[in-house]
């Protein structure tokens, strides 16, 4: 390399006279190292570069596109695991889980003050209740997907157990509820959703 500096007046070099192991990562004009430039910034030579080169630049720009598409789409699932409700134990608590079964009773609607929703879900292992406040029951509220006495619903949201006994999931979307099969509307009970076919 030094014997070189010491002729800056060459201006090409054989391509067998670059150090193995550096293609195309030196100007073969001064033989200083300019990287993946396509033009030597010191003597402004434009460097042919080699198939793999320019294929492996897009090849990552390709990877880096696809990959984002990839985590977008990921991130979009519902990856929290379909659990049975028997499965739901105390344990579990603060976990994020799906479950999926029947609304059991009439969703009970409070809009004053502190809104929310609470309905019983059951799936034939068992039964809790899902819990909605605030935004997400309002929204709830408001979705043509509201939870009706019969529905059959897939949740998902976060355990909560503050007491034996007492198994909850808190939504915290109303995304977090998709309805599986809904209730035939009641004839006769115009206007109603269900609320005064309470046991
Ligand atoms: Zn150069």
């Amino acid at each position: 390399m030094t014997d070189k500096t010491t002729n800056p007046d060459i201006a090409l070099v054989p391509c067998n006279a670059r150090p193995k192991g550096q293609n195309g990562a030196l100007c073969p004009a001064c033989d200083r190292f300019i990287g993946p430039l396509d033009t030597c910034p010191y003597c402004d030579l434009p460097v042919p570069r080699t198939f793999s080169l320019r294929f492996l630049r897009f090849a990552s720009l390709a990877l880096a596109v696809v990959g984002m598409a990839a985590l977008y789409l990921l991130a979009r699932q519902d990856l929290r695991p379909l659990v049975k409700i028997s499965e739901v134990t105390p344990l579990m608590n603060s976990a994020s889980v799906r479950v999926a079964g029947l609304v059991a009773t009439t969703p009970q609607i409070s809009v004053a003050g502190n809104a929310y929703v609470s309905f019983p879900v059951t799936d034939g292992s068992n039964s809790l209740t899902v819990v909605a406040y605030d935004r997400c029951a309002r929204g709830l509220m408001g979705a043509t997907n509201c939870p009706r006495r019969g529905d059959i619903v897939e949740v998902s949201g976060t355990v909560s157990i503050t007491r034996p006994g007492v198994r909850r999931i808190i939504m915290e979307a109303p995304e977090q509820l998709k309805m599986l099969t809904r209730a035939p509307a009641r004839p006769g009970k115009d206007g109603s959703d269900g609320r005064s076919d309470d046991p």
